[in-house]
């Protein structure tokens, strides 16, 4: 049965799409719409068509299970522009979301209404693409230049609101949309000439004369843009649309298109895309598995990271109850969440109601028998396995029954934490990224004896708190900080042979990370891990904690740093490495690109394929996740492991050898074979 059906009112046609959950536009539903149209113009007794969404939205977009298949006709182009030339006026009526291929619908059709909870928005960008049914053409005539610039170019969707304060919207509805949508349609019905999108002129006139909105527009993105095709793309596509007559336009649309959809990056964003879905599946669970119920959370160290972790679970709505050693460790802690939340309310993120709704959630203590009451317990204090064992003893002693007891730790070995407890199936890995209330991120670590229902609260609770988890075996470091160790060891190499730091950053921002190796242990510490005995110098990072450079929070580290934190090359550290290449009668030599990025990004490659054949990942897409959402690895690249397959595993096992790394079995394996890792 079609997911399309039509019924009458009066003489409105309204053709109803239902093809739960999200009325993808999928070859049913294109086919079903091509027949509705036809079914309209033939009969004179139709006036006019709403076309309106059954469930919980109207067309959310294309239909992803036809993704890197060849599609049935007719395609989404065609059945836009036989919408549009429709004899009679059609109105689409919007609720829920209007997105991508759905959104194009709405563009084609004479008129929209729309209730105001509805979201309208072309995030096409987001995949690597650009809205390729007359989307980039219909949109500026109808929403105008800026507004479609920012939508087209960001992929942001906008509110109903906002979409008929510029004229996306006709009108907002109140009450029943169909109801309404059908009164609107009688009151439009005889209007003509048909408002055709298409031919519309008035809103992209003015910038024929006016070019300097499109490179202000790039100037002002050019650092969220660094690096993707897609965005530039759908703003070229918006140029052709203000200079060309609207066929020509569309043409380059096309053209644009094919260019986007053939490219690495896209695929790399739709593999990315699913990346993220399927890390949310545990393999090897009974069928069935039940999560434990989660009202309470117990956070214990009001630190950098039991701050944050705090406040995931405040903002969702969930009470917390923080432990501090000490009344001002406890006041400072809570103190930093505090100016966090309004810091967010002073960007208009939040409401000062908001705000103290959140803070109302926590109750701070010094006393660790308060989390009897804690559903889940998360332990944040101090990097050290004594320090950890005790407090699960205690926590032993306080939880509850059926209490889930976490650590939040970075490296330590799980399974010697929990087997400190009685209930070793309690216990599991919670490894939340820093700034822990923003970072995505959250590596749920499965011990050995973890129980399923704790692995699927954790999964479930992240998406509670709009986290994307990932299931991580116990091993050293775990997913992420595992592979960020052989590209540390490289890089510190590097600078004795004869690399600065700033050569080796610079090598990792142009690749697409927000930051290099150093700047990025400047920004979390570079006393990290340090042992902290000014006189025992073994390594650079030694030699600079001793000097006080700890970091960015010193003012100085691998770099100088000026009161507003603007980085720049130090003699001192330039001196510090000079020194050590003398000690160590190391002749400094031209260090290339190239040999860089073998040492610290086909080693990171290399230590993941490590982490895959031991199984300590679920899959090559779980490490993916990992380096996007953790560390800020390009998404247009897809994940380590899938821009290994892009450079071809060939290539990354030679320059493994010609470096003198031992290749990891498993890639060695797939290399051989002509396989890829990712897929
Ligand atoms: P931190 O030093 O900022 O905070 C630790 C807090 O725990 C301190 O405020 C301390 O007073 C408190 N504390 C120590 N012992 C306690 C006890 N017995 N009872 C109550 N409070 C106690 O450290 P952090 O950076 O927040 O790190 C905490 C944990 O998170 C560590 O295991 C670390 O490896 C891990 N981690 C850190 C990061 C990061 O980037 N900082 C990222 C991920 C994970």
């Amino acid at each position: 049965m079609s997911p399309i059906s039509t019924k009458r009112h009066g003489d409105v046609l309204i053709v109803t799409s239902n093809n739960p959950p999200v009325n993808a536009l999928g070859h049913a539903v294109r086919t079903g719409l091509v027949a509705a149209i036809a079914e309209a113009d033939k009969d004179d007794a139709v006036k006019a068509v709403v076309i309106i969404g059954q469930g919980q939205t109207f067309f959310a977009g294309a239909d992803i299970t036809e993704f890197g298949k060849s599609m049935q006709l007719p395609m989404l182009p065609e059945v836009v522009d036989i919408i549009e030339n429709c004899t009679k006026p059609v109105v689409s009526a919007i609720h829920g979301t209007a997105l991508g291929g759905g959104l194009e619908v709405a563009l084609a059709s004479h008129y929209r209404v729309a209730v105001p909870s509805a979201k309208l928005g072309v995030p096409e960008v987001k995949l690597g693409l650009l809205p390729g049914a007359g989307g980039t053409q219909r949109l500026p005539r109808v929403a105008g230049v800026p507004k479609a610039l920012e939508m087209a170019a960001t992929g942001t969707p906008i509110t109903a609101k906002e979409a008929h304060e510029i004229g996306l919207v006709d009108r907002l509805i109140e009450g029943d949309l169909e109801q309404h949508a059908v009164a609107f349609a009688e009151e439009v019905k005889d209007i003509r000439p048909l408002p055709r999108s298409s031919e519309r002129d008035e809103k992209i006139a003015p910038y024929r004369a006016h070019r300097a909105i499109f490179n202000d527009f790039k100037l002002a993105n050019a650092r969220k843009f660094y690096g993707f095709e897609a965005p530039s793309a759908n703003i070229r596509a918006i140029e052709y649309a203000v200079d060309l007559p609207y066929a020509e336009g569309v043409m380059h649309e096309r053209r644009l298109f094919m260019e986007l959809a053939t490219g690495v990056q896209s695929r790399a964003q739709q593999y990315f895309f699913f990346a993220e879905r399927k890390a949310a599946k545990i393999e090897g669970l009974p069928e069935g598995t039940q999560p434990r119920d989660i009202k309470r959370v117990g956070v214990i160290g009001a630190g950098t990271m039991g701050g944050g972790i705090s406040m995931n679970f405040l903002s969702a709505g969930i009470p917390v109850t923080i432990v501090e050693m000490a009344q001002d460790a406890l006041d400072r802690g809570t103190g930093v969440m505090r100016k966090n939340y309004e810091a967010s309310a002073a960007k208009g993120r939040m409401t000062a109601e908001q705000v103290d709704g959140a803070m109302g959630l926590l109750t701070p203590t010094l006393n660790l028998d308060d989390l009897a009451d804690c559903d889940l317990i998360i332990e944040a204090v101090f990097e050290n396995m004594d320090v950890k064992k005790e407090i699960f003893g205690k926590l032993d002693q306080i939880a509850k029954p059926g209490a889930i007891l976490a650590s939040n730790t970075s490296y330590l070995n799980v399974d010697e934490i929990a087997a400190s407890t009685s209930r070793p199936q309690d216990v599991v890995g919670l490894h939340f990224f820093s700034p822990a209330n923003v970072m995505k991120l959250l590596e749920v670590v499965r011990g050995a004896k973890t129980a399923p229902d704790v692995l699927v609260t954790a999964m479930q609770l992240a998406k509670r708190i709009r986290k994307v988890a990932v299931v991580a075996g116990v091993c050293h470091g775990f997913i992420g900080n595992r592979m960020l160790m052989p590209r540390q060891i490289e890089a510190t190499k590097l600078l004795l042979e004869g690399a600065t730091p700033e050569q080796i950053d610079k090598v990792h921002t142009k690749f697409g990370m927000p930051m290099g190796p150093f700047q990025m242990a400047d920004l979390a510490g570079v006393d990290i891990g340090w042992h902290r005995d000014p006189a025992r110098i073994e390594n650079i990072r030694d030699a600079l904690c001793a000097a006080g450079r700890w970091g960015q929070k010193k003012g100085a580290g691998f770099y100088d740093y000026d009161e507003k934190r603007k980085k720049s090359p130090s003699p001192v550290v330039a001196g510090i490495i000079e020194d050590f290449r003398s000690k160590e009668g190391i002749e400094p030599r031209e260090i290339s690109e190239d040999e860089i990025v073998e040492r610290t990004l086909y080693t990171m490659v290399n230590e993941g394929a490590k982490i895959l054949e031991e199984g300590m990942a679920q899959r090559a897409s779980d490490i993916d996740v990992v380096w996007v959402y953790g560390y800020g690895w390009p998404v247009y690249r897809g994940g380590p492991m899938f821009w290994a397959d892009t450079e071809g595993l060939d290539k990354i096992v030679a320059g493994l050898e010609r470096r003198g790394f031992e290749v990891a079995r498993l890639l060695a394996d797939k290399a051989a074979a002509g396989e890829t890792l990712s897929r």
